[in-house]
């Protein structure tokens, strides 16, 4: 029987194959590092036309300037398109600098977006506190689960529509056919940060119309670049590097070579990848939940998205990396977190997520933390909420077993009722 999964036709991991495959200068299997800043032209009058945009990397293999396109940083750009179906790709030195290029693209002064009330704490302030003052681009924040409400906060001048794939941290989903659709009405543009969800979810086969990453998570995997990326159609790539009006060339926030390099030899075991996170990720989750904890994690069928997701996932890759555990308060998650780093090394306290090892963190309290209380209140980041990024180092059993110990120790396990049975570990 078809899945609504299987019935998703497109599939990212046969897309990324389907790329040529770049050798490096002396027939290396791994294509080479440009490390230059800028580019010398055989001809003089070549230059003036690269400058008019009539030349560039894809008409005459032409390349300027190392802040504009640059041949490794593009090679990875466009893989990670492979990877969302996008027409075309660039990449940014962050996640943030993907993030304000796009709206600041998209947004004149006067202008006005609509965004999902959970999104990144990082996000929340870009558009919250900083684009209003420094641009005069406003924002109203919704429940984008409510489509009626998505709809009643467009205005004649909102450019942007704008949410998360898997909301951070709350772990929503959003609806991407039926935001597309509102957004489009309104002669908006559907912007989608696909940070939590690479190869799950593949937003602009949905109907969205640019999608930006943070690849400092899963992405690269290896917690050690800081690194961004823009999907999207070839002209809307162009006008960010435009010379005269481009957000990327102007503002200038330009991947470094060496980190796209060191990316892209990390793309190929994503799909591995995040078919690990996840299947721990749902296990953990589905016995945290058979001891009675507050988790909340996609792929369980309570979770108020879990058809949603089925209905938007390419098969393969799970229901994403990803958990939250509402431990009641914040001292008790700190305890809780606490325990499972010093006393089992289960995994680390730190921010980030898409890395080998669990990373913990208590949302309200740290990637959350520039969002006002009665904003965390309204997105439902509880101040006991720890997020947990699902590493795959370790087994499994032992991962569990670990947990299972400081629940325990909390007293946080309930009594199994009788007649269920003893889950392993
Ligand atoms: N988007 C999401 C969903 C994030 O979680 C983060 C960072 O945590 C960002 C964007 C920002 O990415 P970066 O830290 O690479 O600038």
């Amino acid at each position: 029987m078809l899945t609504s999964r299987s019935m998703n036709k497109f599939d990212p991991i046969q897309a990324f194959a389907d790329l040529r495959h770049e050798f490096g200068e002396h027939g290396g299997v791994n294509m080479s590092v440009e490390e230059s800043t800028t580019f010398t032209v055989l001809d003089p009058g070549t230059m003036p036309e690269i400058f008019q945009g009539h030349l560039g990397p894809d008409v005459g293999g032409c390349y300027l300037y190392g802040r504009h396109f640059n041949p490794t940083v593009y090679v990875l750009g466009r893989q990670i398109a492979a990877y969302e179906g996008a027409e075309a790709g660039y990449c940014t030195a962050s996640g943030m600098a993907a993030i304000s290029a796009v709206v600041t693209q998209l947004c004149d002064t006067g202008d006005h977006v609509v965004a999902s009330r959970t999104v990144y704490g990082g996000t929340f302030a870009l558009l919250h506190d900083y684009l209003p003052v420094k641009a005069g681009i406003t924002t109203s924040f919704v429940d984008v689960s409510d489509l009626a409400a998505v709809e009643r906060a467009f205005t004649p001048l909102t450019r942007v529509l704008y949410c998360e794939t898997m909301s951070n941290p709350t772990l929503r989903i959003a609806d991407l056919p039926a935001l597309a659709a509102i957004a489009h009405r309104h002669g908006a543009m559907l912007v989608v940060d696909n940070t939590f969800a690479p190869l799950i979810v593949a937003p602009i086969q949905h109907g969205a119309d640019v999608v930006v990453h943070s690849l400092t998570k899963f992405m690269n995997g290896a917690s050690d670049h800081i690194a961004g990326a823009v999907c999207g159609d070839t002209s809307f790539i162009m006008k960010l590097m435009d010379l005269h009006t481009g957000s990327l060339m102007l503002l200038g926030p330009t991947m470094d070579p060496q980190v796209a390099f060191d990316i892209s030899l990390r793309l190929p075991h994503l799909g591995l990848r995040m078919a690990e996170h996840s299947r721990r990720a749902l296990e953990i989750a589905t016995r945290l939940a058979e001891c009675g904890m507050h988790v909340t994690y996609p792929g369980l069928p309570t979770h108020p998205d879990h058809e949603l997701l089925e209905r938007l996932a390419n098969p393969d890759f799970g229901y994403g990396g990803l958990l939250t555990v509402d431990l009641g308060t914040r001292e008790r998650a700190f305890d809780f977190m606490g325990r499972l780093q010093n006393d089992h090394r289960f995994g680390l306290m730190a921010v980030s997520l898409g890395y080998s090892e669990t990373l913990m963190s208590c949302s309200a309290a740290s990637t959350s933390s520039e969002m006002p209380a009665e904003e965390l209140e309204k997105a439902g980041i509880q101040p006991g909420l720890v997020r947990l990024s699902l590493g795959y180092t370790g087994t499994l059993e032992q991962r569990w077993a670990q947990l299972r110990s400081v629940l325990e120790a909390m007293g946080l396990t309930k009594p199994r009722p009788a007649g269920v049975a003893q889950l392993p570990g």
